[in-house]
Order: C-alpha cells, then structure tokens, then sequence
C-alpha cells in the first residue's frame, strides 16, 4: 500500500461502513450507545487493518463490537453530608482468549464509547503482546482533582459494589488509568476480598506490593515506553542518548518515561502537564521536576524553563515527541506542523486517523499505543501470575522479561510494516487482531 493509497483507506475507513451481509436487526444497522467518536476511530482502525489481516467478514463483524457494556450509577456521601450520583461504566471486548483486563479511570469525559474504544484497544494490545487476556476498560464520570480522598474512597468502593456481578479474578481484572492509582486499587481489592471473605489480590492489578502488588508495575508503562522508542532507534541506526525529546503529559506513563530517557543520557528539553508546559533547549533537570510535581501536584508556578501551552509543545523541534497525557492531541489541524523525527505514543488514542495519514506521508514513523504503552498491562499480567502462584519475582527478573516481549512484539510489528508497506500502526493492530481471530476461529462463535 502506497502512503497515499494509505491515507485515502484512512478517510474512506471514516465513512464508510466495510460490506458485511447482515441482517436489517443487526449491530451494524442500529444506533449504538457506545457509537461516540473515539469508539468510530478505533473502529475505523480495526476496518483499516481488517483487509492486511485477512481474516474473515464473520469474525471480524463479531470483533467490530463489545461483548458487555455495564452503566452503574454510584452515590457517594460527600464530606458535605450532600449525596451525588455519579456515572459509572466498564465494557468487556472480548473474552475470547481469556479473562478481560484493563484500566479504570476516573475523568470528567468518561462515556461509554469512550471505555468501548479503550477496550477495543486493549484486546489487540494483550493480544499482540500475546498475554492470554481480552480488554476491557471502565470509569467513572467525575472531576478527581476535586474530589477529597475520602469522598474517592467512598467512591471507588461504592463503584466496586456496583461492578461485582461482572468482574474477577478469572473474569475481569481491573488495573490503574488515568487519575487512579495504587490507593484505588487497594480500595477495590479490600471491597471485593470483604465480599468473599478473604484475600483476593489478583482482583486488581497496580496495587501496593505489600498487598500482592509487583515490583516495578508502577514504572513499568513508562519504563516500556522507553524501551520501544529505544529498539526504533536500533532499527533506524540512531542512539537514544543523542535525542532531544519532548515528553506530553508528566503523570505516571510521561514522568516516568522522562525519568527513563533523563537516566539513559537522551536530552528532555520540554514537558507539560494539564497546567503547561517547560521548556529548556539545554534540557530540563527531571529529577527535581518530578520532585516538585511530588510537592505541588502539577507544573503549574514552576520556573525550572520557559513557559509555554500544549499546543506549542506538540509543535516543538525535537527528534522524539512521547505523548503520554490523553486522546486526541495530534489531529489533522496540527499534523503538519508536528516537527519531531520519531512520534512515541504513551498515552491511548492520542493521534487522530487524519493525522496518522498526514504523518505517514510526512514520513514520520508513530511508535503505536497498543505497543508503545503495553508495558504497563504486561506487567499486570506478571502481578497477577505471581498472585494466583504465591511466588514473586525480582525487579531485575521482571524488567528482563518484560524487555524480551517487548522487544518481541516490536520486531514481529516492524516486520509486519514493512511486509505490507503500511505505518506501524497497521502492523500492530494486524498482529493482535491475527491472534484474536485465530483463537475465535479455532472456538466458533457460539452458539
Ligand atoms: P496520570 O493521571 O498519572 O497522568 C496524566 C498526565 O497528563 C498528568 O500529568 C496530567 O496533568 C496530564 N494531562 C491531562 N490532560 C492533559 C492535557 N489536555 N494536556 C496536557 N497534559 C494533560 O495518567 P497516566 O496513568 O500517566 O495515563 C496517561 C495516559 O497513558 C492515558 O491515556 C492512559 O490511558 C495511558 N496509559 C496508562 C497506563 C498506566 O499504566 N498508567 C498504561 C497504559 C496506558
């Protein structure tokens, strides 16, 4: 497939609904609650990636859609004595190849088509990593950053409650996303272990290790992110040590991931969180910049660089841009005046399809989400391994293991790629949608 043929199968994938037989009552003709956006971009994704597969129409209308799609709603005592009702959600993809996993999180622009397309995305990504889970991704509808730790408490439990009936250590397996963290998970292991009464710590994953947590889940995301960008590298001929990078998003997934590049010898010249961004041609000081997000919560008031917005980080010289914040940063309105040699994706969903046409024909190289971050539910997998045997592992055991799949899965996309002479991201999706079909396949669809 030629760059432009690329990008025209990216904008008809916008429009046009692939022709599948089905009848007049099915999926494919109905108004879909999860029909939002960000679920047609993952869609639109998977039909641009449907055809390299080449797996069947059957299989791949099944895919198309998430097998369960829960909406609880969660009232929450507030510190007031006031109670609100809070929307909650978690949809299952696939369980085809195993329990579903994924992150929980907690956000203002939480909707059900945005879990829906979250879940998609975590089903190629376990798969393509081939860890023997489908995805799943849930949330709940709230401003975190105004909610006290009790009031979060009250509800994470409360929504942990509300999701008993669906989730499980063989069933689903919640982990950490956006705006939660090891306290959340250690609220909702201790809900689900009182309502079994006893210890069940491979419920959740990203927990704290003195209730069954991993070591090194925590860095894990952005420690991945790392060693990806780390193998492009290798395959271009470039060093990491000699990059400029500029990193989006300083949380878990892009503190860490700067932490990484800063100990590797590669230059930081610029980072943003929610409130802004630093910039320093000489490279920033990372270290005590995570110190003072420790300290203050944010970026914001720091005079450690120049100040500037998001929108100007993104479009700021460098030869590695790592977008580790949210969606939808990079769009066909700012594609091209992206000036970065190598885009590294941390965060889920941060390209938008136009965009990912624009900087194919640019010739830019996007290290894709669903490889790029998958070190963080890979090391889920090892957490929730070691529960379920009772025996844990070394750091250095893990970081080991978890370099080789990486290395493993980013060799077996690369080549992929360049088979079919389509961006990486194809590659990837192709590699995990092989393995899901496959395994559907070889079952049937029941009944
Ligand atoms: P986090 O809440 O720890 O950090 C998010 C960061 O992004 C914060 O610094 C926040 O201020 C910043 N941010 C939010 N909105 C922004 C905006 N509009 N512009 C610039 N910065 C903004 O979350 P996280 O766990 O680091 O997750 C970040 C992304 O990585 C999400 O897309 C998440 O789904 C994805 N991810 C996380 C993990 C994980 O293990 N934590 C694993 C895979 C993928």
């Amino acid at each position: 497939m030629t760059p432009r043929r690329a990008r025209e199968a990216i904008q008809e994938a916008r429009y046009t609904r692939p022709a599948v037989a089905s009848p007049p009552e099915a999926l494919a003709h109905a108004q879909l609650e999860w029909d939002t956006p960000l679920y047609r971009m993952a869609v639109a994704q998977f039909d641009q990636a449907v055809p390299v597969a080449g797996i069947p129409d059957d299989i791949a209308e099944r895919l198309r859609y998430p097998e369960r799609s829960t909406i609880v709603s969660i009232p929450v005592r507030m510190d007031t004595g006031r109670r609100v009702v809070f929307p909650g959600y978690r949809v299952q993809h696939s369980s085809i190849i195993g329990p579903t996993k994924g992150g929980i999180r907690y956000d203002a622009n939480v909707t059900l088509g945005e879990c829906a397309a979250l879940a998609m995305w975590m089903t190629w990504k376990c798969a393509l990593l081939r860890l023997p889970y489908g995805g799943a991704k849930g949330g709940v509808r709230c401003d975190p950053r105004s909610l006290s730790i009790g009031e979060l408490e009250r509800l994470t439990r409360r929504f942990t409650s509300e999701l008993l009936p669906v989730i499980g250590p063989k069933e689903d397996i919640p982990a950490p996303d956006m705006a939660t963290n090891e306290q959340t998970m250690a609220w909702m292991m201790d809900t689900y272990s009182m309502q079994r009464g006893f210890a069940v710590p491979e419920i959740v994953t990203g927990k704290p290790i003195s209730i069954g947590g991993s070591v090194f889940r925590h860095e894990a995301t952005g420690a991945g992110v790392v060693m990806v960008a780390s193998r492009a590298c290798d395959r271009l001929g470039l060093s990491l040590a000699e990059q400029r990078c500029v990193v989006q998003g300083f949380g878990n997934v892009g503190g860490i991931a700067s932490q990484e590049l800063h100990d590797r010898g590669a230059s930081v010249t610029a980072v943003s969180d929610v409130s802004g961004g630093l910039h320093s041609e000489d490279g920033l000081d990372i270290p005590s910049l995570l110190e003072y997000v420790r300290e203050h919560g944010s970026l914001e008031g720091c005079a450690a660089g120049r100040r500037l917005t998001n929108e100007e980080l993104l479009e700021t010289e460098c030869d590695i841009l790592v977008l580790a914040a949210r969606e939808d940063q990079i769009t066909e309105d700012n594609a091209p005046r992206i000036h970065a040699r190598m885009i590294v994706e941390g965060a889920n969903g941060p390209t938008s399809l136009e965009a990912d046409g624009v900087l194919w024909e640019r010739e830019i190289p996007v290290l894709p989400d669903i490889l790029t971050n998958a070190g963080g539910v890979t090391v889920s997998y090892f957490e929730w391994v070691q529960d379920l045997g009772r025996i844990f592992w070394t750091r250095d055991e893990i970081r080991a293991k978890l370099e080789l799949m990486l290395s493993d899965a980013f060799d077996r996309v690369w080549d992929l790629a360049e088979e079919h002479t389509v961006p990486l991201r194809t590659g990837a999706l192709v590699a995990g949608i092989r393995e899901v079909s496959d395994a559907l396949e070889a079952r049937g669809i029941f009944p």
